[in-house]
């Protein structure tokens, strides 16, 4: 189907429905890529697009970057990029950089193992989702083979099932998800399965702007048919069982834990701590997840659909790329920094 016959049909489908549809996006690649492609503007009065919490960097409480400031005293803190700018309650990641803490920036984690001496002490700041957890423990494994013993995980890792189910339960109601693409990727189709005890059209989509418009055909047809199963419209890379080696290696070194997420709090299985077997790898980075800063950024309120970025009263004004007042900001995938970057909303 050529690009206009499916914008018309999608929007066809919404006026046969009747009502303009609330569909949230899980992942924040998706998330730049409807605003990269004008989609917030083109389907206008039809859908309203909500930021989900699926950016690791927007969720992570400044705690744990407190945390890391305190230990890149004596340790080297392995980081990757996106993280540097995250404000903690008095300093970021770059800030404590500048003030001669021990910070590099890398690029992979099974890389950076490779280069590592034995007498190094070292700090990897694992943080991400289902996606980035196989490479921290390829490297975890890495690190055992290579018998360095200077080397611990600071282990900030998330899941994706639990914040979703929290969110869907308890903060928002939608009419569609797009559902992870990357994620998916790595726990197949069938984890998602819950989210048809929820009613709502969902779909797993790719990020190129087809693959979002196929995906918001798949959504508006399903809301016409009833059909609320979950369906995969970014096969070439998803699979139904997902990817069985990065799972494998998930469950070798990692189990369930509780984990804070911005906006939705503390999720019981929402994280992935490094197994006892292999704790010595491991170094507490217990933070009061209670408390936050006391701020005026709203990012809590944009991760779970309040408010749109620029009902944030430091949108623009005080908080860019540059000078960013909330981790939503820093990311190149949170929302505030793609309203920032291709927004043409209203009230502009
Ligand atoms: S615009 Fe900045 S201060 Fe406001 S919610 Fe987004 S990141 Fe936070």
């Amino acid at each position: 189907m050529q690009t206009a016959e499916l914008i018309w049909e999608i929007k066809n489908n919404i006026e046969k429905i009747g009502r303009s549809l609330k569909v949230i996006e899980v992942c924040g690649t998706h998330t730049v890529s409807i605003y990269k492609n004008g989609f917030h503007t083109l389907f206008e009065g039809y859908i309203d697009f909500i930021s989900g919490p699926g950016c690791p960097v927007c969720v992570t409480h400044e705690g744990y970057i407190d945390r890391l400031v305190e230990l890149s005293s004596e340790w080297t803190i392995y980081t990757f990029g996106d993280l540097l700018k995250v404000p903690g309650s008095s300093k970021s990641l770059s800030q404590a950089r500048a003030n001669g803490g021990k910070i590099k920036v890398m690029y992979s984690p099974v890389d950076a193992v490779e280069h590592l001496e034995n007498n190094e002490k070292v700090i990897f700041a694992a943080v991400g989702f289902e996606t980035t957890a196989p490479a921290f423990a390829l490297s975890l494994e890495k690190v055992i083979e290579k018998g360095l013993k200077n080397v611990k995980f600071a282990c900030e890792l998330k899941t994706i099932d639990e914040p979703l189910k929290s969110l869907l339960q308890n903060h928002i109601r939608v009419d569609g998800i797009i559902l992870p693409g990357h994620v998916a990727t790595v726990i197949g189709v069938d984890s998602f399965k819950f989210v048809e005890g929820f009613k709502v059209a969902s779909v797993i989509s790719g990020f190129e702007g087809y693959d979002i418009l196929l995906s918001l055909l798949s959504i508006t047809q399903d809301i016409l048919n009833e059909d609320f199963t979950v369906k995969n419209e970014y096969k070439r890379v998803v699979k139904k069982e997902g990817n069985v080696i990065a799972k494998g290696y998930i469950e070798k070194y990692f189990e369930r834990t509780s984990a804070f997420f911005r906006g939705l709090g503390l999720i019981p299985g929402g994280g992935l701590k490094i197994k006892d077997e292999f704790r010595e790898y491991s170094i507490d980075m217990s933070y009061d997840n209670t408390k936050q800063k006391d701020s005026l950024c709203r990012c809590a309120d944009v991760l779970t659909g309040k408010i749109k970025p620029f009902e944030c009263p430091l949108f623009e004004k005080v908080c860019t790329p540059i000078s960013p007042k909330g981790a939503c900001m820093v990311s190149q995938e949170g929302s505030c920094n793609a309203y920032f970057r291709y927004g043409k909303w209203k009230g502009r």
